[in-house]
């Protein structure tokens, strides 16, 4: 492991970047918080302070729920042609913006700057693709099986939304629910993380820009997210929360679901298997594995949390995965070359020595990594465990962060037991050479996602989801939108 810790962008080009970030609530249009309180946001990589933002409170959180509520009808009748056409000039308005929104992203977030360019277009990509949806909903038109009426059916905006998103992926998780919304007629509120929100208000003035109406667009930025959410979870006026996040969390919004019936989105935890065979392809297995174990240091949802390898394959898969785990540069994301950034704080660095030692005590053998870097800011290396034995945390909880547990198995059922024995369900990953065990496993997975000899699933055009304790719907594909729309059921008489 190499280990950088020069900074590449010159100060004047951070600030730039920094002083086009709007740092009120979006309300309509921008202004302070309530008692003008104001919070800060650092860079992981160094600790330093980047910009104050405004700290909303439940007055704020009501005051852009009137807004997004006053917004909707004429958002809901503007043509579906409109509303794509202010969709596709975000997606160009996106973007054309790419290179300070991805500075931004690396800033607050960490992760290496090339990782937050292709964070970019992936967001983007998420309004490009519903800005074609928009014009593409339809209902149905049949006769009644007693011949004495007409069914038909059409799709309507569920209503003013709350978009509450995580701080893994700053512009993504926003625009895979903003986009959809609004293309299927809905207004929102959007709640970003406290960690990240800069990368959320910056995309808020450019999609403002774009021509996206006062109203249908807000933002609440707050250090108290239950303050925020809670009051507007009980306002009969709010019609869907869709939520990226902890289970913890999400498990708490659907209690507070109940009392207003609202529709509900969850995006939650991950505890991602991946599966390697005998008969993996073993290049093609490393690959997928160092990808899906060290995108975003693996700070991802679907982060692959645990490698299961098969006995015939075994000792040569990890000679060669720790060989380029181990050459992996870690430093700070706005520096060239390095693959692995910063985590997120202090706490994550500490969650994943806990889990490494948890392990080794238990008998796991480390095999790459696991030593603290001696840099400032909140560094961890890659590691990799072998013999990884049951009942060790680090197979039970979601590690976020930059180490692969390696735990091996002897028949393909074995495999599968392991990798179903979770609460988790959102994403698997299955290597082998032989189509009907990749279709027989990936039938078998309790998982939402599936990636077949690839390390990463996400894709705009495909419904990205879990079962079990990661969630409920989809986001992404055509399956993205319904998640924003009722069906309108009209029975018309025949005679
Ligand atoms: P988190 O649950 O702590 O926070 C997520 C969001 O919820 C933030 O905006 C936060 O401010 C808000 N929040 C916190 N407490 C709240 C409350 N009481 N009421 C309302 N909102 C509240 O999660 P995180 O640490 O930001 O993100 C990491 C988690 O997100 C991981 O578990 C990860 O797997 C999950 N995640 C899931 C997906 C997915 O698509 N399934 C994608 C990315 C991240």
């Amino acid at each position: 492991m190499t280990i950088l810790d020069i900074h590449d962008i010159p100060a004047q080009r951070r600030a730039d970047v920094l002083e086009q970030v709007p740092t009120g609530l979006l309300i309509g249009s921008w202004r302070s918080a309530e008692h003008g309180d104001a919070f800060p946001v650092h860079d992981p990589a160094t600790g330093a302070e980047l910009l104050q933002i405004a700290d909303g409170t439940t007055a704020d959180a009501l005051a852009a729920l009137d807004a997004a509520v006053d917004a909707a009808p004429a958002w809901a009748a503007t043509s579906p042609r409109k509303r794509s056409e202010v969709l596709r000039r975000a997606y160009e308005a996106l973007m054309a913006r790419t290179e300070d929104l991805a500075l931004l992203i690396t800033l607050e977030m960490g992760k290496p700057l090339d990782e937050s360019r292709t964070e970019v277009a992936y967001a983007a990509d998420f309004v490009r693709w519903y800005a074609e949806e928009a014009v593409r909903l339809d209902g149905r038109h049949t006769a009644s099986p007693d011949g004495g009426s007409r069914i038909i059916t059409s799709p309507q905006p569920v209503g003013p939304c709350l978009l509450i998103t995580p701080w893994n992926f700053p512009l993504a998780m926003g625009t895979r629910k903003i986009a959809p919304a609004l293309a299927a007629g809905c207004t929102v509120v959007l709640k970003p993380a406290a960690l990240t929100p800069l990368t959320s208000l910056l995309m808020a003035q450019i999609l403002l820009d774009a021509g996206v109406p006062e109203g249908v667009l807000n933002v609440i930025t707050t250090t108290n997210p239950g303050a925020v959410s809670a009051p507007l979870m009980a306002d009969a006026r709010l019609r869907k929360v869709s939520f990226t996040g902890s289970t913890a969390v999400g498990q708490r919004l659907v209690e507070q679901s109940a009392s207003q019936l609202v529709r509900t989105s969850m995006e939650l935890g991950g505890n991602a298997p991946l599966i390697i065979f005998d008969d993996a392809d073993l290049e093609r297995a490393v690959r997928g594995a160092v990808i899906a174990k060290l995108r975003n240091g693996g700070q991802s949802c679907v982060a692959a949390n645990r490698i299961l390898v098969q006995e015939g394959i075994a000792d040569e898969f990890v000679a060669r995965f720790q060989r380029a785990m181990a050459a992996v540069e870690v430093g700070p994301g706005t520096q060239a070359g390095v693959a692995v950034g910063p985590l997120i704080d202090d706490r994550a660095v500490k969650k994943c020595s806990e889990l490494v030692t948890d392990a080794v005590v238990r008998g796991a053998k480390l095999v790459a990594g696991g030593d603290p870097l001696p840099m400032p800011g909140h560094f961890y290396p890659p590691t990799v465990l072998d013999h990884v034995p049951a009942g060790a945390r680090i197979l039970d909880e979601e590690i976020f962060g930059p180490v692969a547990p390696i735990v091996r198995f002897g028949p393909e059922a074995e495999a599968v037991a392991l990798a179903n024995a979770t609460p988790f369900g959102l994403a698997a990953y299955v290597f082998t050479e032989n189509l009907d065990r990749a279709l027989r496993v990936s039938d078998a997975l309790e998982t939402g996602m599936v990636g077949i000899n690839q390390g990463i699933v996400s894709n705009v055009a495909a419904p990205f989801g879990g079962v079990k304790h990661s969630g409920l719907g989809r986001e992404g594909g055509h399956e993205g939108i319904e998640e924003y729309l009722e069906t309108k059921y009209l029975a018309v008489n025949k005679s």
